[in-house]
Parts: C-alpha cells; sequence; structure tokens
C-alpha cells in the first residue's frame, strides 16, 4: 500500500526531481505528477522516468493527496497562490526550503493561517548542481530530514510524511521553525557566506591568478561551496535574515579575537581555539551518538594466526599507563606551567578527559605520537563550559571530574555515553554532598550530574564502605579546594596513582596506613611526565620471555607501582628469572627496566594478597601455569569474572580449545602444568587479554593457534602485533572475513 496515492510535485529541480525518484522507485507513493514554469524541465523529467507525469499546476495539485512545495524559497508564495484554490480538502501540504519561517509566514499571509496537515520539511542534502537532470533517487539516503510540523499537527499526516522521507533512506528529526532557522544560519548558512565571501575576496586580489593555480586543498573546499546556485542563497539569506545576522555578529567578535591574538601575539590564545577546533570534529561526532572515544564503529573483526615455537628477544618498551596517562591530563590542566606527557596512551579516559579540559579553556596540544603539552591553567583557572561535559564511556573520568567541579565556582553538567549514563555515582555524591557539594542526579543517581558551583567545601574524614580507587582519587581531587583536611581510609589497598601523581606535582598527600589525606589550598606545579610502560602490558612479554626457551628480553621504564606488580611477584615466585634494574621515580611513580630470561617455572598457590595486585594479568600467568611442573591453584578471584569477559571460564575454554585441560572453581582455576599445548581455534570473546595470552602461548604449542575477535587489542596496546613480532612470536592479524 503506497503511503500517498499521488503526489505532487511543485517545482521539478534537483530537490523536487530527487524526492520525486526516490518516492517512485521505491512504490512510497502511488503516482508522482509534477508541475514547473520550464516545460523542457517536465518532460526532461518525464524522459528520465522522474515523473509519471506533468500538466498545468491546477490539474496537478488538484486530485493530489500529498502536495510537495520544491521551489526556490523567493517563489513560495506565489505558488502557494496558485495552488491555494485547487487544495484538496483531506491534502498533505510540506516543502523542502532550506528556511521555515519564510515558508510559515507566506502559510499565514495566502492560507490565512497554518493548519494541521501542512508540515514544512526541510531535506539536509543536496549538491552544487541544478535542475532535474541532477536529481538522484539516493540524494536522502544516509542524511538528515528536519520536519516542523505545527503544535497542533495532524498525527497521521506527520506518520506517513515521516515514512516517505524514512522510505528514502533518510533519518527524520522534527524541531521548531525558529529552532531550524537559528541552527541552520549556524551550520549551513553562514560556512556558505564566508565561502562566498573569501573566495570574492580574493578573486578580486591583484595576484589572483597565482592564488587559485597554486589553491590547496583547503581553498579549494572553499570553491566548491562558493560554486552553488548565487539566487538559491540570495534567497536564503533574505529569509532567514535575523537568525543569520545573529550568528555573523558572534562569528565577528570571534574572529577579532583571532585577530587581536594574532596582533598582540597572543599564541596561547590561538592554540587554544585551533587545539579545540582541531579535535571538535571527532568529540561531535562522539557525542551526537553517544559513544565512547576508543571505539571504532568501524572496527573490522581481526583474527590472530600464530604459528608454533620461537623464542623472544631484543629490547623494547610497551606502550604507556592508561592510569597515569589519564591523571597526567587532570593535574597537568590544573598545574601553573606547561606540562610535557611522552609515552601518552589514548586510552577512553585521557581521550575523555583531554576534551574536557579544553571544553573549559584549557590549552592541549596533541596527543601526537604519545606526545601531550599542557598548558596549566592553575588550580582556579578552569573556565565555565559552554555546555554539558561529554565523557564518552569514562567511569572514572565521570567519578574524578565530580570531585573536581564539586569546587569549581562555576556550574557544570556531565553526561555520558549509554553506558555510562546507566552507572551509579552515588558513591562519589554522596561523600562529596558531605562535603557541602551540591550535586543533581538523574533517577538511581546516574548521570547526568549538575553540579552548582561557587559551594564552599569542607574537608572530611570518610570511610569508604568498598574499596576504590575512583572513590578516594575524586574526594582527595575535592579535597585540594576544602577547607581543611580531607581524608580518605581504604578498607583493602586500592591503586593509588592519584597520590603519587599529585606528590610528583608537588602536592604533599600525607599517607598513614590505610590512609590519605591532603590539605586544601595548596597549588601544583607543572613537570614533564614521561608515563611509565603499563606492566600490564609489559605482563605479557614477561610469561613470554620466562616459557619460551633461548629468551632473553629487556623491558624498559616499567611502572613498578607496589599496588600493580603481583605478576612480578607471582612469576618471581614461580621460578621466573626477572632482573630488575634502574630503579627510579617519575612524576612520584617508581619505574624500572626489567631482563627477563627463559627459567624452568613450577606450579604455585597463588597468595591471596598478591591477587588483588595481579588482577588484570591473571589470563597470561594462566598461560605460564600452563608450561610450569606441577599445580598451580588461584583462589580469590572472583573479580575476574566479571571483567571484560568471565576471564576464568573464557581463559577456560580457549586453553581446552588448544588440548589444555583445567578445573574451574567459583574464585578460581587449578591448572595441572606440563601438559602440552596444540594447536586449534580459540575465541577471545572481545577481550583484548585473552586475545594477548594465546599469542604468548604459542612459543610453546605444537600447532597453529587461531584466535578471534581480537580487533579490541589494538585500542589497550596499540602496536602489539609488530612489537611480538619483533621480539619473535610468530603472529599475523588478519581481518576476519
Ligand atoms: P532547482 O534545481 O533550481 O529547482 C527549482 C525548480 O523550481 C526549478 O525547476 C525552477 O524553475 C522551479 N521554479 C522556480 N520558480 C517557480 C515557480 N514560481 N513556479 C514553478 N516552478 C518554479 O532548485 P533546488 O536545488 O531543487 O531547490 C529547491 C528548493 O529546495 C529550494 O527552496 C531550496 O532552498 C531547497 N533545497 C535545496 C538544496 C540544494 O542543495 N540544492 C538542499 C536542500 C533544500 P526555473 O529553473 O525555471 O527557475
Amino acid at each position: 500500500m503506497p503511503l500517498f496515492d499521488r503526489m505532487a510535485v511543485i517545482g521539478l529541480g534537483l530537490i523536487g526531481g530527487s524526492l520525486a525518484r526516490a518516492a517512485r522507485e521505491s512504490g512510497l507513493v502511488g503516482q508522482v505528477l509534477a508541475a514547473d514554469r520550464s516545460e523542457d524541465e517536465l518532460a526532461r523529467g518525464t524522459e528520465l522516468g522522474v515523473i509519471d507525469g506533468y500538466g498545468p499546476i491546477e490539474e496537478v495539485v488538484s486530485g493530489a493527496d500529498l502536495v510537495v512545495v520544491a521551489v526556490p524559497v523567493r517563489a513560495t508564495h506565489e505558488v502557494l497562490e496558485q495552488i491555494r484554490p485547487f487544495l484538496a480538502p483531506g491534502v498533505v501540504l510540506t516543502d523542502v526550503g532550506s528556511t521555515k519561517g519564510s515558508f510559515v509566514a507566506a502559510l499565514h499571509e495566502v492560507l490565512g493561517g497554518w493548519s494541521p496537515r501542512v508540515i514544512p520539511g526541510h531535506p539536509i542534502a543536496g549538491s552544487e548542481k541544478n535542475g532535474v537532470s541532477a536529481a538522484r533517487a539516493d540524494l536522502f539516503a544516509d542524511h538528515k530530514v528536519i520536519l516542523t510540523p505545527p503544535e497542533d499537527v495532524d498525527a497521521d499526516a506527520l506518520a506517513r510524511l515521516t515514512s516517505l522521507w524514512q522510505g528514502c533512506g533518510a533519518t527524520v528529526l522534527t524541531m521548531s521553525v525558529a529552532r531550524h532557522d537559528e541552527v541552520l544560519a549556524a551550520t549551513s548558512h553562514l560556512p556558505h557566506l564566508i565561502a562566498f565571501s573569501l573566495v570574492d575576496t580574493l578573486a578580486g586580489e591583484d595576484q589572483n591568478m597565482e592564488i587559485f593555480r597554486y589553491a590547496a586543498g583547503g581553498f579549494r573546499d572553499f570553491t566548491r561551496i562558493a560554486a552553488s546556485d548565487p539566487v538559491m542563497w540570495h534567497d536564503i539569506f533574505l529569509s532567514n535574515r535575523e537568525a543569520v545576522l545573529r550568528v555573523i555578529d558572534h562569528f565577528n567578535d570571534d574572529l577579532a579575537q583571532l585577530r587581536d591574538a594574532i596582533d598582540t601575539q597572543d599564541g596561547d590564545s590561538l592554540l587554544r581555539v585551533f587545539s579545540r577546533a582541531r579535535a571538535a570534529r571527532n568529540h561531535f561526532s562522539k557525542m551526537l551518538s553517544g559513544q565512547a572515544y576508543v571505539t571504532d564503529m568501524s572496527q573490522k573483526p581481526v583474527r590472530f594466526r600464530l604459528q608454533p615455537g620461537g623464542s623472544v628477544t631484543g629490547d623494547i618498551r610497551v606502550p604507556g599507563d592508561k592510569s597515569i596517562s589519564h591523571r597526567s591530563i587532570m593535574l597537568g590542566a590544573l598545574a601553573d606551567g606547561i606540562t610535557e606527557v611522552e609515552g601518552f596512551l589514548e586510552g577512553e579516559d585521557s581521550l575523555a578527559t583531554l576534551q574536557a579540559f579544553r571544553d573549559m579553556g584549557v590549552t592541549i596540544e596533541g596527543p601526537e605520537n604519545g606526545h601531550v603539552r599542557i598548558h596549566g591553567v592553575g588550580m582556579t583557572g578552569l573556565q565555565a563550559p559552554r555546555g554539558p561535559l561529554y565523557l564518552g564511556n569514562s567511569g572514572t573520568a565521570m567519578r574524578l571530574f565530580t570531585g573536581l567541579l564539586a569546587a569549581q565556582p562555576f556550574d557544570s553538567e556531565l553526561t555520558g555515553d549509554a553506558s555510562l549514563s546507566r552507572r551509579p555515582m552515588g558513591r562519589v555524591a554522596d561523600p562529596l554532598r558531605a562535603m557541602g557539594a551540591v550535586i543533581d542526579t538523574g533517577e538511581g543517581g546516574t548521570p547526568p550530574l549538575r553540579i552548582r558551583g561557587g559551594q564552599k567545601l569542607s574537608g572530611i574524614h570518610y570511610d569508604m564502605p568498598v574499596a576504590s580507587a575512583q572513590v578516594k582519587s575524586c574526594l582527595l581531587l575535592a579535597g585540594l579546594y576544602a577547607d581543611g583536611m580531607t581524608s580518605v581510609h581504604e578498607p583493602a589497598p586500592t591503586r593509588d596513582h592519584t597520590e603519587r601523581m599529585l606528590e610528583g606535582f608537588g602536592y604533599h598527600v600525607h599517607r598513614n596506613a590505610a590512609t590519605a589525606s591532603v590539605n586544601g589550598g595548596g597549588r601544583l606545579t607543572a613537570g614533564a611526565i614521561d608515563v611509565p610502560a603499563d606492566i600490564s602490558s609489559a605482563a605479557f612479554f614477561l610469561v613470554a620471555a620466562s616459557i619460551a626457551e633461548g629468551s632473553d628480553l629487556t623491558l624498559r621504564h616499567v611502572g613498578m607501582n607496589p599496588t600493580r606488580t603481583g605478576v612480578i611477584n607471582i612469576l618471581k615466585l614461580m621460578g621466573a628469572d626477572i632482573e630488575v634494574s634502574s630503579q627510579r621515580e617519575i612524576g612520584g611513580e617508581p619505574v624500572a627496566d626489567l631482563r627477563v630470561r627463559s627459567a624452568p617455572l613450577r606450579g604455585i598457590d597463588i597468595p591471596e594478597d598478591q591477587v588483588p595486585l595481579a588482577i588484570d594479568e591473571f589470563p597470561v600467568l594462566f598461560v605460564a601455569a600452563t608450561c610450569a611442573e606441577g599445580r598451580t591453584v588461584l583462589h580469590g578471584a572472583e573479580e575476574l569474572r566479571v571483567k571484560e569477559s568471565d576471564r576464568i571460564q573464557v581463559m577456560a575454554d580457549g586453553l581446552r580449545a588448544v588440548g589444555v585441560e583445567t578445573t574451574v572453581t567459583p574464585d578460581g582455576i587449578v591448572i595441572d602444568g606440563g601438559q602440552t599445548i596444540g594447536g586449534g581455534v580459540v575465541d577471545s570473546h572481545g577481550d583484548h587479554r585473552i586475545a594477548m595470552a594465546f599469542a604468548v602461548a604459542s612459543l610453546r604449542a605444537t600447532g597453529e593457534i587461531q584466535v578471534n575477535d581480537c580487533a579490541n587489542v589494538a585500542t589497550s596496546f596499540p602496536g602489539f602485533v609488530e612489537l611480538a613480532r619483533q621480539t619473535g612470536i610468530r603472529i599475523d592479524a588478519q581481518e576476519e572475513q
């Protein structure tokens, strides 16, 4: 059943023709007839199969149940006058004009009002070409169409018109006429005006021939836009006059500020604007689609193919630690002076945080090849963001920011992607309220969080009911601004990267057994941070070199934070040969070089106090246990079941796929060492650590191992495949078919 029996298109040009073509070809309308002042266009349209036929305007309109006005905006008034006497009683009337206020004004003038079956529309699709010959059925596919219905719109008319556009492949949005004209003034009309003006200015320069001859890509883009239909744009600017003037004035002010910055050699302001603008495209597309910062929707599934055997040698440095990269941005932004970061890992937390600080006026250059330069604004230098701060999927960023923003003089709002928006934030909001913060949450304590600025915070002592590094860090950050002392007691040890980095930035953190405290009112001093290599990434190579005979590998600059070194302690207990040298401190964090040589490993009962210190490293430790002599028993690791995958079960399944039997227990696993690792196909369940663990297992395998679903490895450990291959693991990454 077609949505409309007969569609009348008035004005058979690019847009009217494309809609006619798309609607006809997909059977959405019974018949399409057109009227146009140009007989030639109509004849061509019929010849090209765009329409079923044409005729005088009164004939075309009188039998139609849908009338689409697709003429230039300036002709709308005249066309409405022509069609008015012939509109059938139940007809749905719409248009495609680029401005909507002018169409509604014409409705009032000509039809005496705006009736419920008149639904103005605007497809955000087009081309620099005009006329029916340029019409394409796929012009609207994957584009947006904005409808601006009246408040008393006829629901059935709106539903059918929406289905028509959706059937042409478009996504339909509805908004008010005023909002449409504002939004389009900023996103479409102003850029066209700038293009027309710039190209015209340069074309008038003396050396215009030279300018056009050497025109680079950027300028070519301007000339492409400036090649749009002058008459159409003349109409648009005159009909959307007020909204366009507002946005021109705003732009003029910003342009004047840039001019001043150049004039006064204010490089900081230039950098701030340019780096924020550079990041805008990525940021806004993430925000609009509610995505995390590091998930790449276009990511293709990847499979590892691993040939058996080999040894591991060389001198390498694995990528930087995620938590330290993240905190380097936060503290660098709040410090006095410039913080240079090397070895920065572009993880979800750090990218979300980086953008949020840019939104609060901090200039951040990079990241580029692991280098980030942060122009700190000092503890009180943050500016109110223009809108909500979007934190993607980063729960860490949201919890830490809540603490920081609770103490700022301005209001702020924190939002995130769909999954972050379901996570409860009460754990941080409640103790912050006890400090004097004013925070509104969504239902059940979930984001968005609205934080009222200008509150005076007082230090508290907080006994955390559940050990959490995020809650601790959040309260310490708020404590930097609070009156008196803020102290946090943890029931079990958690990672202490925040405390260490605060010390690294010269802010004293008093630490006494399980309590960390700060006094408010201090300052942070910028410096250089060479982010330690992530021990969780180094762990794969520690095990690889231990189990593969003839291996001798040096890992440089590895983070040796005692809350993270469980993997080294456990491997040493198993008999691994790991030599620690050049111990030093970077930004408050201990680092060292590690030399690992192959050694016969033996099975052990893993001490329970080491479990939290090695929680992320167990997948690869299971591989070490398989290659050891004797039995390895793990207990007290329930948390492993709720990581990116149920890591105990997924590892046990993977090991079985390559011929290794294990016994899974509710809180751990028992692995009898000395079993032969065969070939086989392993499903990593998208868990990067499982995938890398089996890459390591291949060193002791007797047949080829394939690991499926490995695309996530690239986000947690960029360059893993190349580094593994360079050291001697026989790995290939292929796109899955
Ligand atoms: P187009 O290709 O020039 O088509 C407009 C057609 O309407 C032409 O055939 C024109 O005939 C005819 N026409 C003009 N005045 C008329 C009148 N008084 N009575 C009957 N027919 C008349 O233009 P278009 O690009 O399709 O644009 C149509 C509408 O779509 C405009 O309102 C525009 O704002 C909107 N729009 C355009 C784009 C885009 O990228 N092009 C995108 C979105 C929306 P003549 O050739 O004889 O003038």
